[in-house]
C-alpha cells in the first residue's frame, strides 16, 4: 500500500456555522489536528449572524475572494432564516462556485449501529446547481405563486457523466437514475434521456431507471439493492436524508460538493437547533465530510487514520445519543467524550467492521467534458399569454379572447393550473385567477416576435391583465413546449 507523505500544509477555509455547527466543527478540527492532518484552517464567519448584520447572502463579500483563492472549504451547517429576503448560503456557494456534484455516501454499520438495513452501501450523487433550486419564484396573481424548475443540457450531462465516472473510479457496479419523467416529460425527460444516451458509453456498468416515488420507496425498504444513485437537486436532497437516516442517524453521513476548481465538504444534516448548545450532537457527519476533504487534498495518511479510528470508536460501542441503544451500544457519550474517544483510537483499526485503506489511487480526479451545444433550427410558432382574470367561467373568457387575433395568431386553448378548461372544459375543474391562454399561428407565414407584440398590445387594450408570456418554439420541427392536461 502506498500512502502519501505530503508535508506542506494545505490552506482550507473553515466555517463554524450555526446551531450545533460550532460544537461539531471544534470536535472535527480537534480530531484532524490530533491526527496530524496537513491543513491550515482559515476561518470565515457565515450564517445567521452575518445575515443579521445585513448581508442577505449569509457571507461577507470579501470572503468570496478567499474561498475562490483557497479552493477548499470545510463547512458546518448553517441556519437559513425562513421567509423573504434571505438566500440560502449553501445553495449560493454550490452554485456560484460551480459545485455541480453533491456526493453523499450512506453506509450502515451493523451490528454496531441500530438499523433495519445492515447491508447498506449507497452513494447518492445529486445534481447541485439547478432544478427548483434556481430559486426563481414570483407571485403572479392573488392566488398563484410560481417557482421555476430549470434543467439544462450541460448541467444534466455533467452530473450523469460524473455518476458514471464515479462508479467506474470506485469499482461500483450499477447506477440507478431517479426522475419523474412520467409527469415532467420535458425537464425530467431530458434527465432520463441523457442518462440512457450517456449510459451507452459505459457498457461495464449496469443501468436502471426508476420513477422517483417508487424509487424512494424501494430505497427506504431495500437499500442494499442500490449502488450509485444519480438524481436531480430536490429529489437528491430528500432521498439522501432518508438514506442517511435509515443507516441509523442523519448525523453520521458526510457530503462532498465537487466542482472544477473548488470543493466544499460538510455533513448532510442541518444545524439541529433543537439540540444546539447541549454538547450532545454527533460530529460524525462533518468528520466523515472532512475525511473526504483529506482524500481530496491528498492527505491520505490522515484520512485513513481518522476513518479507521472513527470506525473503531463506533465498533467499541461508544455512541452519541442519536445512535445510542441499550442493545447496540456500550456507552452513551456527549460530543466532547466522543471526540476524545476517536482521538484515543488514532492509529487503531476496526476489528469487525471493514477497515478503510486509502492509497494514492483513492484520490480520483474525475474530470468531465461536456459536449458542445449544437444549435437547432428554432422557429417561433406561438405564445402562451398568462393572465390574472378574476372571473370563473372559462367559456366566457374564451369567447372574449377568441375575438382577439393578430397576424394569423389565434387562441387554441386556455388552461388553469395546467388543465385545459377551454374549449370543452368541465364545470368540475377548479379554477384559480391564473389563466394560460395559448395562441398559435394558423397560417404558413413566418411568425415574428413583432407579431406577438402586436397581439399582446391588443389583449392589453381589451382590458386584460397580462402577468407573463412564454414564447412557443419548435426546435428542428419538434415542439419545444408541453401540451395542456386533457388537450
Ligand atoms: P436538521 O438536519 O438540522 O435536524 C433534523 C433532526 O436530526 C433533528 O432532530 C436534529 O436534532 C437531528 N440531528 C441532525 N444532525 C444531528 C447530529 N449531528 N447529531 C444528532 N442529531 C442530529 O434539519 P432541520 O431541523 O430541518 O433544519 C434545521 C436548520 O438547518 C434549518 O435552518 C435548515 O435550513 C438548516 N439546514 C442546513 C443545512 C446545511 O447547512 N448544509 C442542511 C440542511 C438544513
Amino acid at each position: 500500500m502506498e500512502i502519501s507523505t505530503k508535508t506542506e500544509k494545505t490552506p482550507i477555509v473553515v466555517a463554524y456555522g450555526d446551531g450545533i455547527g460550532p460544537e461539531i466543527m471544534s470536535a472535527t478540527l480537534d480530531i484532524l489536528h490530533a491526527a496530524g492532518a496537513n491543513i491550515e484552517p482559515l476561518e470565515i464567519k457565515i450564517g445567521e449572524k452575518v445575515y443579521m448584520e445585513g448581508f442577505t447572502s449569509g457571507i461577507k463579500p470579501n470572503d468570496w475572494d478567499l474561498l475562490r483563492k483557497t479552493g477548499v472549504m470545510l463547512k458546518a451547517p448553517i441556519t437559513t432564516p425562513q421567509g423573504g429576503g434571505y438566500k440560502s448560503l449553501n445553495v449560493s456557494i454550490r452554485k456560484m462556485l460551480g459545485l455541480y456534484a453533491n456526493v453523499r455516501p450512506c453506509n450502515s454499520y451493523s451490528p454496531f449501529v441500530r438499523t433495519h438495513h445492515p447491508m447498506m452501501d449507497v452513494v447518492i450523487i445529486r445534481e447541485n446547481e439547478e432544478d427548483l433550486y434556481a430559486g426563481i419564484e414570483h407571485q403572479q396573481t392573488d392566488e398563484v405563486i410560481q417557482c421555476l424548475k430549470l434543467v439544462s443540457k450541460p448541467g444534466t450531462e455533467k452530473i450523469i457523466r460524473y455518476a458514471f465516472e464515479y462508479a467506474r473510479a470506485y469499482g461500483r457496479k450499477k447506477v440507478t437514475c431517479f426522475s419523474k419523467d412520467n409527469i415532467m416529460k420535458m425537464t425530467d425527460g431530458l434527465f432520463h434521456r441523457l442518462f440512457n444516451e450517456i449510459g451507452e458509453e459505459y457498457p461495464d456498468i449496469e443501468k436502471e431507471h426508476m420513477i422517483i416515488d417508487i424509487g424512494a420507496a424501494k430505497l427506504a425498504d431495500s437499500p442494499e439493492k442500490f449502488d450509485v444513485i444519480v438524481t436531480g437537486n430536490l429529489y437528491g436532497d430528500i432521498i439522501s436524508d432518508i438514506a442517511a437516516q435509515i443507516t441509523g442517524s442523519v448525523g453520521i453521513a458526510g457530503s462532498a460538493n465537487i466542482g472544477e476548481t473548488f470543493a466544499m465538504f460538510e455533513a448532510i444534516h442541518g444545524s439541529a437547533p433543537d439540540i444546539a448548545g447541549k454538547g450532545v450532537a454527533n460530529p460524525s457527519g462533518l468528520l466523515l465530510g472532512a475525511v473526504q476533504m483529506l482524500v481530496h487534498i491528498g492527505d491520505l495518511q490522515a484520512a485513513e487514520k481518522i476513518h479507521n479510528a472513527w470506525l473503531k470508536t463506533i465498533e467499541d460501542g461508544i455512541h452519541t445519543a442519536d445512535i445510542y441503544t441499550q442493545k447496540h451500544s456500550l456507552q452513551k457519550v456527549n460530543t466532547r467524550e466522543f471526540t476524545d474517544a476517536v482521538i484515543a483510537r488514532l492509529g487503531q483499526r476496526p476489528e469487525k467492521l471493514k477497515p478503510i485503506t486509502y492509497s494514492a489511487d483513492s484520490k480520483k480526479g474525475i474530470r468531465i467534458k461536456v459536449t458542445p451545444t449544437v444549435r437547432a433550427k428554432k422557429d417561433l410558432v406561438g405564445v402562451d399569454v398568462f393572465l390574472q382574470w378574476n372571473g370563473n367561467n372559462a367559456q366566457s373568457l374564451g369567447n372574449q379572447l377568441i375575438q382577439i387575433t393578430n397576424a394569423g395568431l389565434k387562441l387554441t386553448m386556455i388552461t388553469n393550473r395546467g388543465v385545459k378548461v377551454y374549449p370543452d372544459g368541465y364545470p368540475e375543474t377548479f379554477c384559480t385567477d391564473h389563466w394560460r391562454c395559448r395562441y398559435k399561428q394558423s397560417d404558413s407565414n413566418t411568425l415574428t416576435y413583432d407579431k406577438v407584440l402586436g397581439l399582446l398590445e391588443k389583449i392589453h387594450s381589451a382590458g386584460f391583465e397580462i402577468i407573463k408570456t412564454e414564447n412557443l418554439y419548435n426546435f428542428n420541427g419538434e415542439a419545444g413546449f408541453s401540451a395542456g392536461q386533457g388537450q
